[in-house]
């Protein structure tokens, strides 16, 4: 059987020669990778979260290898990150994004994209524009979580929004709401990290301490949990609290604001491919490879984990051809 490189997790990370390239299947494409970004949840499958094991890595730019749509093979490619099954009652309603029977790319039951080929399902796939970098489209997938916020709220354009967390989600939401929204406060502890976050009109603090609690949205993406102790104390009655990091509530949280303050709390994941080329294509200068901090090849994939587990690092990648 050909084989190929991958980094798989097994209980630990390894990087192997002697994986087996995936096999086609009818409506799916292989992808040949070209390069793959670290993510935090491939740093929470590393603690056993999912109890995930194959090859790790969801976020990818690659080149379509080989499918039974000829039209596809040869162009330059992103994917949707679920698999879902075409037919069961969440996927005839379009929602194939919660289809219970979904598997996901490096996450749940599916082979990720951290290896020479990775597979999809052909209807996931989307064509990368030519004016869009591999670098840029490598972080169409964490874009798009952060457009997920603008397709799932109706904004009238003067809202006030505090984003909490300069990581690379926080940031992200900081710049896709700043397209659309004049008043953006993005709220982090690592003054190097909003630095790079400084676009269009983004204001940026390092504590919360004087800023007035009267935000209409306050975007949670510190990715700590106890984010939604400062988002509920820097939200007005009424407002609404999206929250990003799935992160389990630790401890002994006082809830009782929501309820005093009739606050909303929106859960928002993963968001749609299409939203974010189209945000790219129209903001040519979202600086976007500001987020880049680190560039491995795919043999050296212990030590860009190691990088991108730093408290420096906001994205890390890993090159796999060229
Ligand atoms: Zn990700
Ligand atoms: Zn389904």
């Amino acid at each position: 059987m050909a084989q190929m490189s991958a980094a798989v997790f097994n209980s630990s990370l390894q990087y192997r020669t002697d994986y087996p390239i995936p096999e086609m299947k009818a409506g799916w494409a292989r992808i040949a990778v070209k390069q793959a970004g670290i993510c935090k949840t491939d740093m929470e499958i590393m603690k056993g979260y999912l109890g995930f094991t194959g090859v790790l890595g969801h976020e990818f730019v690659g080149i379509v290898d080989q499918c039974d749509h000829p039209e596809w093979i040869g162009r330059r490619v992103v994917g949707e990150i679920n698999a879902a099954c075409g037919i069961c009652d969440f996927c005839k309603r379009g929602l194939g994004r919660h289809c219970p029977n979904r598997t996901t790319l490096g996450i749940d039951r599916h082979d990720g994209c951290m290896a020479d080929y990775c597979m999809l399902p052909i209807a996931n796939l989307l064509p990368v524009p030519d004016d869009i970098s591999d670098d840029r489209a490598t972080l169409i997938e964490p874009l798009a979580a952060a457009c997920e916020i603008l397709e799932q709220m109706t904004l009238t354009g003067d809202e006030r929004v505090i984003v909490l967390g300069d990581g690379r989600l926080g940031i992200l939401c900081t710049w896709a709401l700043s397209t659309v929204l004049p008043e953006v406060t993005l709220i982090g502890r690592h003054p190097e990290k909003l630095a790079i976050a400084d676009w269009r009109e983004t204001r940026i603090a390092t504590t919360p301490d004087g800023i007035l609690p009267d935000a209409d949205i306050v975007v949670e993406a510190t990715g700590s949990g106890q984010g939604i102790v400062t988002a509920m104390s820097l939200c007005r009655p009424r407002g609404t609290i999206v929250l990003k990091s799935t992160v389990a509530l630790q401890g002994n949280v006082n809830l009782s604001p929501i309820v005093i303050h009739e606050l909303t709390i929106l859960g928002s994941r993963c968001g749609r491919f299409a939203d974010a080329i189209t945000m790219i294509k129209a903001f040519p200068d979202m600086p976007l490879e500001r987020l880049i901090t680190g560039r491995y090849p795919l043999s050296r994939v212990a030590e860009a984990f190691e990088q991108a587990a730093r408290k420096d690092a906001i994205k890390v990648l890993l090159e796999i051809r060229n």
